[in-house]
């Protein structure tokens, strides 16, 4: 089996803010400096690096916004979010939890800083990453996996190295508890300092190692500190990452659907004509009704 390589490490790009509640880096596509299509099916990564927001009597966050084409992942390192949506779902994403929304045919919803966490204000830290979905499945109806930390499954590595956590695909024979429309490996790695771990995925898939806390050398070469993310290329099939220092690593690879992108804003179609309807169903208030 041959080495997956590093093709580049990506420095974090000056923050955005999105609403008033997210202060976040784009990695996918603009930080990899290139298109949606080249993480397929990973198609936008916002990395909001840990910031310490003020006590706020007034939840600060983003207003009611649609998605339609495509899944929204939250993985909550920090802080808390409050979400509420067009069918009256809703639910509180608190720090170690995942929240997996199938956007699909349609959703309008809002997030925000949880209530009480806004009170106290705090240190706050989240990636938000969009998932494609192939044409056939963006016609599904909307769902929600809400995956408590205490739920997502474990892999204790050996010599006191440390655990992966998978939260989609497998690790060494362990599952993750997400469903996925395509064939898809999400993990959190908790490296201990000297600690290391070994990945296997095939060479056509996209893959990136996200660097949450720490330090890690990618292959004995690679240098990717924290905030940074590493692109993999896709020349071989397996690779390992050696933690510097005690680091938090988020790993994700994916099978591409290898289907033409046609985005705007949040809607994630195959042609420009099926964006024109969906722009049209939107605002003749076909993602349904949700107060501000
Ligand atoms: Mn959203």
């Amino acid at each position: 089996m041959k080495t997956k390589t590093v093709e580049l490490v990506a420095s974090p790009r000056a923050p955005h803010f999105v609403g008033d509640g997210f202060r976040v880096h784009n990695f996918i596509p603009s930080g990899f400096r290139m298109d949606m299509q080249r993480m397929d099916p990973f198609i936008l990564l916002d990395y909001n690096s840990t910031y310490n927001f003020p006590p706020s009597d007034k939840p600060k966050g983003v207003g009611v916004h649609p998605h339609k084409g495509f899944e929204t992942v939250t993985i909550a390192y920090k802080g808390k979010v409050a979400h509420h949506d067009s069918s009256g779902g809703g639910g509180v994403i608190g720090e170690g939890d995942v929240q997996w929304m199938t956007a699909a045919n349609g959703v309008l919803h809002k997030e925000h800083h949880e209530e009480e966490w806004s009170k106290t204000g705090g240190d706050f830290q989240m990636v938000q990453l969009w998932v494609n979905l192939p044409a056939k499945d963006k016609k599904s109806n909307p769902k929600y996996q809400a995956i408590k930390y205490e739920d997502i499954h474990r892999y204790q590595l050996e010599n006191n190295a440390g655990t992966i956590e998978i939260i989609a695909g497998e690790y060494k024979g362990t599952k993750g508890v997400a469903s996925t429309f395509t064939p898809i490996h999400m993990f959190n790695a908790k490296l201990n300092k000297g600690g290391k771990a070994d990945f296997e995925f095939p060479a056509h898939y996209n893959t990136t190692v996200l660097v949450i806390e720490g330090q890690v050398i990618i292959n004995n070469q690679d240098v990717a500190p924290t905030d940074h993310m590493a692109l993999m290329a896709n020349d071989g099939e397996t690779f390992k990452i050696e933690a510097t220092e005690d680091a938090i690593v988020l790993i994700l690879s994916g099978e591409p659907i290898n289907e033409p992108i046609a985005a705007h804003g949040p809607f994630v179609m195959n042609t420009q004509q099926e964006l024109i309807e969906a722009f049209n169903d939107f605002n003749n208030g076909k993602f349904g009704y949700l107060e501000d």
